[in-house]
């Protein structure tokens, strides 16, 4: 897959563990290390509203403007975990 987290769009390289882990311990190439750990998702039960929510929150504590984290949650339904 891309280079982009498959869950909240943040690119894998700014992800300080490199990305989430799978079943056996293996480095996600999908999700990022906030989505996703040991094959499962973090928050299993958000609807996409929720997350984008979640992400903006979580955004403005790393000292971002409401706004701008806002906006870069807008891409989200385009992405891997909640197209249908
Ligand atoms: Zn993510």
């Amino acid at each position: 897959m891309g280079k982009f987290c498959q869950s909240c769009g943040m690119p894998l390289k700014k992800d300080p563990q490199g990305g989430g882990t799978e079943v056996d311990g293996a480095r996600s190439t999908t999700y990022c290390s906030y989505c996703y750990d040991k094959g499962t998702f973090l928050h299993p039960d958000a609807t996409l509203r929720e997350f984008q929510a979640e992400c903006v929150k979580a955004m403005q504590r790393d000292g971002l403007p409401k706004p701008l984290a806002w906006l870069f949650t807008r891409g989200m339904p385009q992405l891997g975990r909640w197209k249908t």
